[in-house]
């Protein structure tokens, strides 16, 4: 009686544990006992935990004046608006706050329909872009969407094939050629659904909960112009790959990729306290000033939050992307030796977001990659987490259940990744 309810996919096999403490890169349980955090706990504290500069910023903006409304103005948010968009790629100009990542997709949706005067929005199959009604029918996950959708109201949109050569009829021989093919498959898909209808395309520079899989080289070249050549707008959503987590203030800058729209969450303020938005571009801008927004949100832009949120990026720009940057490369060569292990079938990611995705790596048909029900029951992931997990490491679940994320804080060390990952091997080893 009285308890928190844990989302289903969240549920560990061990009872859920109570983290009552954190510092850097660990938390800590009410009996003492000390994790490496290697998920961040959802992909979301960039900074690390108890980061003070960030505490302070949140303490001080409280006693000033806790919450200002989203009809006022508010020197925090003022401050943290002009620093989006200097951060974000050129000709963004507007940011429009919001409260989770959800809503900040719900938010853009309704910026661009309105803009385009036009209804559907195109998203490619294993993406996720959030868990509410309008959001929840962008996102293409297979399992997510089976549970979302007996619940998601709003529908009229469209998915593309991801460029993944187990997700489709895709007969590449080198990383550009499926980039190539998967770019063309778009194109026949905004042909049959119809240019016209068709306000924007939605998609995670690097796929964040559902695989971690960056582009292959070309692709998004490719679906710039496609969206250019179709008059649709491309809004890049970053609520797990903005603030440094792939090495850059956005994953879009790691893909030279100009989107029209940014929509962030998660990382913006370390998740110390909720906030989330949409980095809109000058012509967009221009068109939210002329018209004014639609519809508001009592908590978007909190102050309390936009002070997290501007001590957070203090802290990104103070060393710790730089951080990312350095130790990348290192990250990467360890997870890759575990390519090594029969069962490993693809390691995959950029920055400081990995996936380790498990099953035959030269199995034709790669069902136990693609359908994640092939196991239910004793899914070898969720021991091999929680093999892991009694050894001290917290890894992520990804979408589907095959793989194993890996997504430090941003001040994570070379120790502590190469204690992650000599677990995340013995893991293995148990597991399999
Ligand atoms: N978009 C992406 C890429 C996400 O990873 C998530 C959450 O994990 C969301 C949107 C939804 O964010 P929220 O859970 O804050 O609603």
């Amino acid at each position: 009686m009285g308890n928190a309810a844990i989302p289903h996919w969240y549920e560990p096999k061990h009872e859920p544990d109570t983290f009552v403490e954190g510092e850097g890169a660990r938390v800590y349980n009410d009996e003492g006992e000390e994790y490496l955090d290697f998920v961040s706990q959802l992909y979301c504290v960039n900074a690390g935990h108890s980061q003070q500069h960030i505490v302070d910023a949140m303490t001080e903006q409280a006693e000033k004046i806790p919450y200002v409304s989203s009809g006022s103005r508010n020197p925090q948010r003022d401050r943290l608006a002009r620093r989006l968009t200097e951060k974000a790629p050129p000709n963004m100009s507007n940011v429009v706050f919001s409260i989770s990542g959800s809503e900040a997709n719900e938010t853009a949706m309704q910026i661009v329909r309105d803009y385009q005067d036009a209804p559907k929005i195109l998203t490619r199959w294993r993406s996720y872009h959030g868990a509410t009604y309008g959001a929840g029918a962008l996102t293409g996950e297979p399992s997510t969407r089976t549970v979302l959708e007996k619940h998601s109201a709003a529908s009229g949109h469209a998915k593309f094939l991801p460029p993944l050569d187990f997700c489709g009829p895709f007969d590449a021989d080198t990383p550009e050629e499926l980039g190539e093919q998967a770019a063309d498959h778009l194109e026949w898909v905004i042909r049959n659904e119809g240019p016209d209808s068709i306000a924007a395309l939605f998609t995670e520079p690097i796929a964040g909960s559902s695989g971690a899989y960056p582009a292959p080289p070309g692709y998004f070249d490719r679906v710039r112009e496609i969206c250019d050549e179709h008059d649709i707008l491309l809004v890049a959503d970053e609520v797990i790959t903005g603030f440094g987590r792939c090495g850059e203030w956005f994953g879009v800058q790691t893909e030279d990729l100009q989107p029209d729209v940014i929509t962030f969450a998660k990382g913006v303020t370390s998740s110390y306290a909720p906030l989330a938005g949409a980095i809109v571009s000058e012509e967009l801008g221009d068109y939210l000033e002329r018209e004014g927004l639609p519809v508001g949100q009592t908590f978007a832009g909190h102050p309390v939050s936009c002070a997290a949120a501007n001590a957070a990026m203090d802290v990104y720009g103070d060393g710790l992307i730089r951080n990312v940057r350095d130790l990348e490369g290192h990250l990467e060569s360890h997870l890759r030796e575990l390519e090594e292990f029969p069962k490993v079938a693809e390691v995959r990611g950029r920055g400081f977001l990995w996936s380790v995705d498990f099953g035959d790596p030269d199995a034709e048909d790669n069902a136990f990659l693609f359908d994640p029900r092939v196991d239910e029951g004793d899914n070898p992931i969720e021991t091999l987490r929680e093999h892991a997990h009694d050894r001290g490491v917290v890894f992520g679940a990804g979408r589907p259940d095959t793989q194993v994320l890996i997504c430090p804080p941003l001040c994570a060390t070379r120790e502590e990744i190469d204690e992650a990952v000599d677990v995340l091997a013995e893991s293995i080893d148990a597991t399999f």
